[in-house]
């Protein structure tokens, strides 16, 4: 298997050197050149397996040679053993349509778990015995710091730099991150706000000198193998809900249109997928490219989902590009970074509506979605979910005899206050992470200054060998 970049003009990689590099070097993402399918046979096999044997079925044809079966398995076996959960993405029923899919049950309560934790394995299984060390620089604004330091703390061949806004954060988001105990995890708070801490990361990424002492690598979603591993979780659930006999539709809360490209993998690869909701909070940038053709950056207007708290979607690159014919996209990738707008093409809208569809909910439908779920089915949703489960019960034209999956990307504890306000109910901390509180913390407090981090990380990262 190769993986080619959608701009064309990066050298075609292997699984590995794709899961190393992250983002192409001409600024495209990666993608596999050909989609491997399963039979319908095959997805019918997949009926009575664990989330591992899937996990081993569904992504051994990306991997290709860069792992055995065994050691696939191995890694898997490994990533999803620290799920609280036994069914590690567990299914429930909402009513005689609607269903979750939580995918919270990772070591820190949110769906970016089911990929890092594979993804901290993978760096540190192909850094081995290589003499080579990863420095993985990342901003965040609360759910992916923490995913990713817990996926890396105590890796060999890797070093973690994570910058937060001081005082920005929520409390339990900050503690995740800094009551992690490993010499390789560095927490930085930056003195000032999410925008100029993201800022100086890719600062640091354009400095070609200091790019050139380490190797950076990034965390966020244009990490090919992040997507792989969620293309599992789409087959687990839809061969329980009958698949390949019976299709199944998905609502998915969106930001950087990551989750949801690996439900259009998981159909591409021959699942039957009847419908992908693209659900958005009012940064609607998907929504409006999706039911306008208009892919134009507004400005991020702060809400109760902040993980959808996004105006450019990153792997939306990915799907222009195959929906295209899969022609580089690097002049209509320059136009949008030289006007932050542009118009999706005739084909790329047409075939874009055989299989999505987008809504975007406000505040007031997030909470109506959030007492729904609680009264009729006694199940506290996060935000995030929430806007999933809204979009989803507004979805016109999909068969009743169709089951509709809404993912459910966050633990209802991590956002206890929206949560309180929609039920009257304050969901708790499992209480596998129960002792939070009462852990040391550890973090740098840095001027929001690129010399000051530089330094920093130059004092204690590995350089390249
Ligand atoms: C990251 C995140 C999302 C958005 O996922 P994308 O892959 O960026 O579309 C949704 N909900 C939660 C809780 C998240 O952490």
């Amino acid at each position: 298997m190769r993986y080619i970049s959608t701009r064309g003009r990066a050298p075609a990689l292997d699984f590995r050197g794709a899961t190393l590099a992250g983002l192409a070097s001409d600024g495209g993402l990666y993608l596999p050149d050909a989609w491997p399918t399963l039979s319908q046979d095959e997805i019918a096999g997949l009926g009575g397996l664990s989330y591992v044997d899937t996990a081993v079925a569904v992504m051994a044809p990306f991997v290709g040679d860069a792992l055995t079966r065994e050691e696939l398995r191995d890694l898997c076996e490994h990533a999803y053993g620290r799920f609280a959960h036994d069914a590690v993405t567990p299914l429930v029923q909402l009513d005689h349509q609607h269903w979750l899919l939580e995918l919270f049950h990772g070591p820190t309560l949110a769906f970016k778990d089911v990929a890092l934790q594979l993804l901290g394995l993978l760096f540190e299984k192909f850094l081995h015995g290589s003499g080579d060390h990863l420095t993985i620089i990342g901003a965040t604004s609360g759910d992916t710091g923490s995913a990713a330091i817990d996926a890396v703390a105590g890796r060999e061949g890797i070093h973690i730099f994570m910058l937060h806004p001081a005082g920005r954060v929520s409390d339990v988001q900050r503690r995740q991150m800094t009551t992690v105990r490993a010499p390789n995890v560095h927490n930085i708070a930056i003195e000032g706000d999410f925008d100029q801490a993201q800022a100086l990361v890719k600062a640091m990424f354009a400095d070609s000198d200091f790019a050139g002492r380490f190797r950076l690598s990034a965390v966020n979603s244009i990490n090919w193998a992040r997507l792989m591993a969620q293309v599992v979780y789409y087959f687990h659930a839809a061969v329980r809900l009958g698949a390949p006999h019976r299709p199944v539709a998905f609502s998915v809360p969106t930001g950087n249109f990551g989750d949801v490209f690996a439900g259009y993998v998981a159909s591409r690869m021959g699942l039957p997928v009847e419908r992908l909701i693209v659900a958005t909070n009012v940064n609607d940038i998907l929504h409006r490219a999706l039911s306008e053709g208009d892919y134009s950056q507004g400005s991020v207007v702060p809400t109760a989902t902040p993980s959808m708290d996004i105006q450019v979607s990153s792997n939306f690159e990915r799907l222009l590009f195959d929906l295209g014919g899969r022609t580089s996209l690097a002049d209509q990738m320059a136009g949008f970074e030289a006007t932050r707008a542009m118009r999706l093409t005739n084909s790329q809208r047409e075939g874009a509506a055989r299989l999505f569809s987008s809504a975007r909910i406000d505040a007031d439908g997030m909470a109506r979605a959030m007492a729904w779920a609680c009264e009729r089915a006694g199940q506290l949703i996060d935000p995030h979910s929430a806007i999933g489960l809204a979009a989803a019960r507004e979805a016109a034209g999909i068969d009743p005899a169709t089951p509709i999956v809404t993912l459910a990307t966050a633990h209802p504890a991590k956002f206890p206050d929206a949560v309180e306000r929609a039920t009257g109910q304050r969901p708790r901390l499992p209480s596998r992470i129960g002792n939070l509180f009462d852990r040391e913390e550890s973090y740098a407090t840095l001027p929001a200054e690129i010399g000051a981090i530089e330094a920093f990380v130059a004092e204690r990262a590995t350089p390249r060998g």
